[in-house]
């Protein structure tokens, strides 16, 4: 039969005729940059998330630009990044001119090491940016303390995880900012780009709503040298009519998850990620036999599974899968191939904490397969058989 990676049509169809109506209402407002939609919505997703201001914007590499200009980033800063990442998350610190210092992960749940990143510290670092990926809270009982330590600000980057949970709070609310993403890939997902930016620090609110418009206020008068961040009040609207619905999506994901932990991991050959010993200790080599390491949500953690990744032990094991999975059309994919301190693009910067071993292992041995919240039990039976057809 076939099963997609992820499958949007299903999802959208079913708010059709809502998102018609919201189309139709901007159509005849006649005002489509900032305005009422946008209101509306910031109104709403900050009361959901549970912070001060949320600030919409036009992607979530911009919401990470747009964080680190708000807070000064700037060329001579240094700041501390997981290299197993989307590159937006280093990718933004260089565009300002600032120099990403590459943090090793933690095998158990794929974030930044902590501790790792203690050690990579300089008079210069200015800030630290931990991803919770693939929809998992990193260890921020850890970035906090090495932040005040080291007087630096925090910017979490939430592309993957709107509405996960650390110790029962909610990610974005920890840092100085928070950052989001509404590519139609994450769990809350657009129709197009589009991004936001969180924070509970009045100040810094009123200096990201100002860079998002050229550094603009009064009109026509230029405080900062900022850009054009906008988030279209068509997108605005679009989401309105999705965000309702997105506690009932992130919910048949955890579900999702969970029918694929009960049914893999009485199979022969299967391994759970080291979870008792994530971000601490947890050691990247697979336990004797293990053929596939099932990924975990640590007990502190509410998990909203933007990824099901399994780790794929033994050289030339995870390309097999890939292959048996393309001849059965199950869709899956590589969340990340490439570490970013070894992205060509970054080749100048090699030297400046380089070497991480358990993510460059990592990047070789994963592969996400669907767990998007329309996939059906028959569905889900299907990769089910696939991948115990792998391990046998
Ligand atoms: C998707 C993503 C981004 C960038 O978001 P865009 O909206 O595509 O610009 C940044 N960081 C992470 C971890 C992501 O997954």
């Amino acid at each position: 039969m076939g099963v997609p990676l992820l499958d949007l049509k299903t999802q959208n169809a079913a708010l059709e005729p809502e998102l018609k109506r919201a189309f139709e209402r901007v159509l005849q407002s006649g005002m489509f940059i900032l305005g009422p939609e946008v209101d509306a919505l910031e109104a709403a997703l900050a009361a959901k998330i549970g912070v001060k201001h949320a600030v919409t914007v036009s992607s979530g590499t911009d919401a990470l630009v747009l964080a680190l200009m708000a807070l000064g980033i700037g060329p001579g800063d240094e700041v501390l990044v997981p290299t197993f990442t989307f590159f937006a998350t280093a990718g933004s610190v260089h565009r300002l001119g600032a120099t990403p210092v590459f943090v090793d992960a933690c095998p158990a749940c794929f974030n930044l090491d902590v501790r790792e990143a203690a050690a990579k510290v300089t008079p210069r670092t200015k800030a630290i940016l931990p991803v919770h990926l693939f929809g998992q809270a990193a260890d921020m009982d850890a970035v906090l303390a090495l932040a005040k330590q080291h007087k630096l600000a925090v910017v979490e980057d939430c592309a993957q995880s709107l509405g996960a949970t650390y110790k029962g709070r909610q990610v974005g609310t920890f840092g100085e900012f928070g950052t989001y993403s509404f590519f139609p890939s994450k769990n809350l997902g657009g129709f197009g780009d589009g991004g936001l930016l969180v924070t509970n620090d009045d100040a810094l609110a009123d200096k990201a709503r100002i860079l998002r418009v050229h550094g603009m206020k009064p009109k026509y008068y230029h405080k900062f040298v900022g850009a054009n961040f906008r988030l279209d009040a068509l997108q605005c609207a679009l989401l309105g009519v999705k965000l309702p619905h997105y506690d009932g999506y992130n919910a048949r994901r955890q579900a999702n998850a969970a029918y694929y932990l009960e049914k893999l991991k009485s199979l022969p050959g299967v391994a759970v990620a080291d979870i008792a010993h994530c971000c601490h200790g947890a050691t990247v080599d697979a336990p004797a036999g293990a053929k596939l390491i099932l990924p975990a949500a640590c007990p502190h953690n509410g998990h909203i599974w933007n990824q099901f990744t399994l780790r794929v032990p033994g050289t030339g094991r995870r390309d097999a899968l890939r292959e048996h999975l393309q001849r059965k059309q199950i869709g899956h994919d590589v969340y990340y191939p490439l570490v970013l301190e070894d992205q060509e693009c970054f080749a100048p910067l090699r030297g400046k904490g380089q070497g991480s071993v358990v993510a460059k292992r990592l990047a070789s041995e994963v592969l996400s397969i669907p767990v998007y919240p329309e996939l059906s039990r028959a569905q889900q039976d299907e990769v089910i058989a696939a991948l115990a057809e792998f391990v046998k």
